[in-house]
């Protein structure tokens, strides 16, 4: 019992004590009902990495598997450090959707959304037909690691977490020791474009390679925002042999 902490007993005792209600409509059961999950609008398209208006991609029909992986981003930004990034909702405000990620990121911490939450995204690449072996052979799921002192506040890290959840359904491994956090970043969301830039430099870092070397890697984070934050995690992996990058996100931040 000594290496839990004083957050983790809380949380388990809470669940204990406490009963889960929906986050939409309060019904008692789970923290996201049947009903409220499906007015939730999960995306049947991919849309490209580009800041603004991203370009809707439409499925292509190739039988190339090199081709068919490459098509996640346009022309124009294929120089991005990532190729491609799969998103299962809109972030809008005052949205159910804020709302579930808030909790799960947040107070009250509830960690078990990440089983509904994994699910939505699921749904998401069986609406896109992204649930092929073509996609997630010789794949990893690695979590963006959070800096060791906020995840010992939070208990948890709530990207790690959906990565499970998502093992667990994809049958795709979760590497959670390979890319680490070495620098205690200020938020993304606090701070103008160029200062993102800066912040983030030199904030992540690589412990043995050979998890992911050769390995297509799906970097799962909560939020797309701007995208610095996979966008610097996918140029240390880059470095050390990875085949691609893509990212995961439950939502993305509407369209900036
Ligand atoms: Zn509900
Ligand atoms: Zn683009």
């Amino acid at each position: 019992m000594k290496y839990l902490s004083v957050d983790k007993i809380k949380n388990f005792t809470k669940n204990l004590l406490f009963p889960a209600f929906c986050l939409g409509c309060q019904r008692e059961g789970t923290f996201l009902c049947q009903d409220c999950q499906h007015l939730l609008e999960i995306s049947e398209y991919n849309y490209c990495l580009c800041e603004k208006n991203p370009l809707r991609l439409f499925p292509n029909q190739s039988t190339n598997q090199a081709i068919r992986q490459a098509h996640g981003k346009c022309p124009k930004c294929q120089d991005n450090k990532l190729s491609g990034l799969y998103f299962a909702l809109p972030y809008k405000e005052k949205s159910l959707t804020k709302k579930l990620i808030r909790n799960f990121k947040y107070k009250p911490y509830i960690k078990d959304l990440s089983k509904p939450l994994a699910k939505i995204l699921v749904e998401h690449f069986i609406l896109t037909n992204k649930n092929t072996n073509i996609i997630w052979d010789n794949s990893v799921l690695v979590p963006v690691p959070l800096y060791i002192k906020k995840q010992k506040e939070r208990g948890y890290n709530q990207s790690e977490e959906l990565c499970y959840e998502l093992s667990k359904i994809l049958k795709v491994p979760v590497v959670s020791d390979c890319l680490i956090k070495i620098k205690n970043t200020e938020p993304q969301m606090k701070l103008k474009k160029a200062q993102r830039e800066n912040n983030l430099t030199n904030a992540f870092t690589i412990k043995n390679p050979a998890q992911v070397a050769g390995k297509k890697v799906f970097l799962v984070d909560d939020v797309y925002t701007t995208g610095s934050t996979m966008q610097e995690c996918a140029s240390v992996l880059n470095i050390k042999g990875v085949k691609q990058v893509w990212g995961i996100s439950i939502a993305r931040e509407e369209f900036l």
